[in-house]
This record gives C-alpha cells, structure tokens and sequence, in this order.
C-alpha cells in the first residue's frame, strides 16, 4: 500500500475532523508531489465537514475565513496556515474564470472530478490509503498530463487549465497526452480572456521548468495567444553567419540554456521580440538587425506591464533585454563604468544572459565569446578583490567633505561628485582623499 509521509500539523487535522465524523483528505498538489518524491510547498486538505463545522472542530486554534464562500478555512498550527477546503462541485463558468457559484457536496470522488488533470485528481489519508478514482497514479508512473474528464469541456471552464497543462508538462518533463493536447490547440483562444496576473503565475512556472524546450517548442502557437508579439518569430530566417537556427528556435534555445532563474528566463524568452522590426539584408544578402535590443525592450515592457510583473521584475528584465548584445570590452575602466551604469548583481545575470544567447548560436561564436565572458568574470572577481571604485558609495569624499571646503550646498556638489567618480572610474586619479579634493578644488576654480 502507498505510503505518504505527512508532517504532523497535517496528521493533527485529518485527526481531529476524523474523530468528530468527518472525512478528510491531503489532497491535489501535495499528493502528486509526494508520489514524485518530491518535497511539497504546501498540504491542502479536502473534508465532507461544511466550513462552520471546520470552524467549531478547531474551536481551539485560530481559524481564519480566507475563502468561505469557496469552502475553504484556513487553521493556524505554529503561526502556519493550513487551508480546509469542504468538498464541492463547481457550477458553469460564463466567464471562463471564475466559476459561478460553488456548491458543497458528500461526496470526494465528485470533488476530485472538478480538478484539472489525473495527476492532480489524487488525495490520501492513512486509513484509507491512496483514493485515485482516474488513475493519477499510472499517468504520474508514465509521465502523462491529461485532463479529468473531457478535455474541451474542462476547458471551456476555465481556460487557464490550457496553461496549466502545457506548465505542468514543462516542470516535470512531462508528455501531454493526445486528447488533452488536441483540445489544448483548438481552445487556445480561451487563453485571451485571462486576467494577467493568473497568467503570470503559471508561464513563470513554465518557463523555470526543466521540459521547457519541449514546450516552448510544441505550444508556440499557443503562447503566441497570450504573447501575440512572438507571431513574427515563428520560422523566422536570420540568414546570418552567426546564426543556425531560425529566430524562434533560437529564442527556445537560449531559454534552456539559461539557469532557471526567472529574470534570466524572462530576458532570454524576450531578447529577440525587436528583431522582425529591425530586418535589413546587406549586398551579399546577409541579415542584419541593427537597433533591435531597444525594441526589443520596449515590446518586453508592454508584455510584463500586461502580464502584471512587479517592478523589480520589469526593471531588471529590462536593463537586461536592453543590454543582451552589449560588445563587452575586457578592460578594467570600461567595466567599472558599466558596473557604475548598471550595478553588480545586473552585471552578473548579463553575464548569464550573453552566455545563454551565445550557446543558442553557432558553435564558432559560441567559443569565442565565452572566453570573452570568461576574461570579464575574471576582471570582476579583481575588482571587488581590490576593492576598486566604481559607485559614488565608493569614493574616498563625500558631499560633506565638499562641504567643508567651502563649497555651497546644492546641485553643484552632486555634479562635482560625480565628475570625480568619472575621474577615478577612468583611473586618471587615484581614490585617495587628498588627492580628490585638490581636483574638486580646481573643478571650481576652473568653472
Ligand atoms: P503547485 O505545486 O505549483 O502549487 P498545484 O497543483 O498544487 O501546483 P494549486 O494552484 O496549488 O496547484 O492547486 C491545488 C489543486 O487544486 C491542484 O492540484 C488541483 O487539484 C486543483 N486546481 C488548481 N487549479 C485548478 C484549476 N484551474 N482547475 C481545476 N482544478 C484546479
Ligand atoms: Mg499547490
């Protein structure tokens, strides 16, 4: 028999809803990680009690109402929430999103059946054991995706379960099975209609998966409902000697070879969005595509505006897109002034990008510019070894010093600052106090 391990919070609850006559169940996503062998993030447990019922059997722990019209309380073990959902059905989706109304129900098989695909469609507890009612555990066993039910209809429902599908496929490395992959194309559309924070949830899961080649690569047309910019991408030659893979097989490409960082994944997924814009063949027919890392980065900023990214997220995708193809220069002064520009962790993750993007190029390039990206990791390394200058946090005076010199507050000071952060950061000067305020000195006389 299946043995699931729980961790004690959880066995407390299934206990205490048992001994008052009510069945309950961990249920969905920690079932299907357990069997994988896999730690889950969370343990949601199913029950036949009704809410309130939940409520009065915790009478002694705080129960909050998170989600009381749905069915679900949440109890507090530890200062951890534990969500207690009553079995339930949910009734005609007019909109695609959200169901209309929910209703509780006796019955856990009813309530596995509105879940979205087998491996999902799983709960346990250790009396009974394993209650898989549409063979979760042989499609987990064969690595298969397919929908509870028929496929359409289940997405019809709700259609981000079509992004569901194809993000579960690319976490675990899993094939889509037929039906569910048929249904998948012909109800794309369904994808168009959903809220953008919803979506983003599951394509960052998707594009951090380990399968995501795969289905970057099967699903485009099914991503380009939610991206329509990548349509142009789509087969896309380069005709460029640089190149052995058309734009979006590139694009894909570059996506895996990045870590599973989602910044990193973002940028690589995005880089190339201006480059159909930027099209131009030279007299021997190459292709070029001058200026595109701009555009680029202005398509990617409406996406990730649509898609309701966080700030952080939009502005570090941004510099990166901006910056993917930057001509490195390995030298010290040209990096300090670029590590001034951008920052140190943004320099890190373009390292990251310019190796991903030139992985996903031909082999020829590809070794060249690694050693390059080699050589500047190393200057880096120096230069935080030595603790060399390169922000105005760095330099040996402050605003004060100036100050004290007998300079007046205002603007001025920042532009002298900076003036002898360019001096430092181009190694015309040493960062030595001294020396800096004879420049400052100077600068005034001089203006
Ligand atoms: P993750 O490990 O990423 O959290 P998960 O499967 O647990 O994946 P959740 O969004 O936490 O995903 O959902 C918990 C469970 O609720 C799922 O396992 C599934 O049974 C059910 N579920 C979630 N979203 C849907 C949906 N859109 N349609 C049907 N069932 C769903
Ligand atoms: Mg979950």
């Amino acid at each position: 028999m299946i043995d699931i391990k729980i961790p004690q919070e959880v066995q407390l609850i299934l206990k205490v809803l048992t001994a008052q006559g009510y069945e309950a169940y961990v249920v969905g996503g920690c079932v299907r990680d357990s069997l994988l062998g896999k730690k889950p993030q969370d343990w949601d447990i199913c029950t036949s009690a009704l809410p309130q019922e939940v409520k009065k059997a915790f009478n002694n722990l705080p129960v909050l109402e998170t989600g009381l019209k749905h069915g679900t309380v949440t109890v507090m073990i530890d200062h951890k929430p534990y969500e207690v959902t009553t079995y339930r059905i949910e009734d005609q989706y007019s909109d695609n999103r959200h169901p209309d109304k929910v209703e509780f129900v006796k019955d856990l098989e009813q309530d596995l059946a509105r879940r979205d695909f087998t491996i999902n469609a799983m709960a346990y507890n250790p009396k009974s054991g394993l209650v898989d009612c549409f063979n979760g555990l042989a499609d987990l066993d064969n690595k298969i995706i397919r929908c509870v039910g028929k496929a359409e209809e289940r997405f019809l429902e709700d259609g981000l379960r079509i992004l569901r599908a194809i993000r579960f496929a690319s976490t675990y490395n899993f094939k889509i099975e037929r039906a569910t992959t048929e249904a998948i194309y012909s109800k794309k559309n369904l994808l168009a209609n959903l809220a953008g924070e919803r979506i983003q949830i599951e394509l960052d899961k998707l594009l951090c998966g380990s399968g995501v080649k795969e289905i970057l690569h099967q699903f485009a047309e099914v991503l380009a409902v939610i991206i329509p910019e990548i349509w142009p991408m789509l087969g896309f030659e380069q005709n460029n000697p640089h190149h052995i893979y058309d734009l979006w097989t590139h694009t894909i490409e570059s996506v895996a070879q990045a870590p599973p960082q989602l910044v990193l994944r973002l940028t690589m997924l995005l880089h190339d969005l201006g480059k159909p814009d930027c099209y131009t063949v030279d007299e021997k027919g190459i292709g070029h595509f001058y200026g595109h890392s701009k555009i680029s980065a202005e398509k990617a900023k409406d996406i990730l505006q649509r898609l309701k990214y966080d700030r952080a997220t939009i502005d570090t995708v941004l510099t990166l897109v901006a910056n993917h193809d930057l001509d490195l220069l390995p030298q010290k002064k040209y990096l300090k002034s670029l590590l001034n520009k951008i920052g140190i962790e943004n320099f890190r993750l373009l390292l990251e990008v310019q190796k991903a993007d030139n992985k996903a190029k031909h082999p020829e390039v590809k070794k060249e510019c690694l050693e390059k990206i080699r050589e500047m990791e190393g200057l880096l390394e120096e230069i935080i070894r030595q603790e060399e200058c390169f922000t105005l946090k760095d330099l040996a005076v402050n605003g004060q010093d100036l100050l004290e010199l007998g300079m007046k507050q205002g603007p001025e000071v920042g532009t002298i600052l900076n003036f002898l952060l360019q001096q430092v950061i181009e190694e015309r000067v040493g960062n030595s106090k001294e020396k800096l305020l004879l420049l400052a000195q100077n600068y005034v006389k001089t203006e």
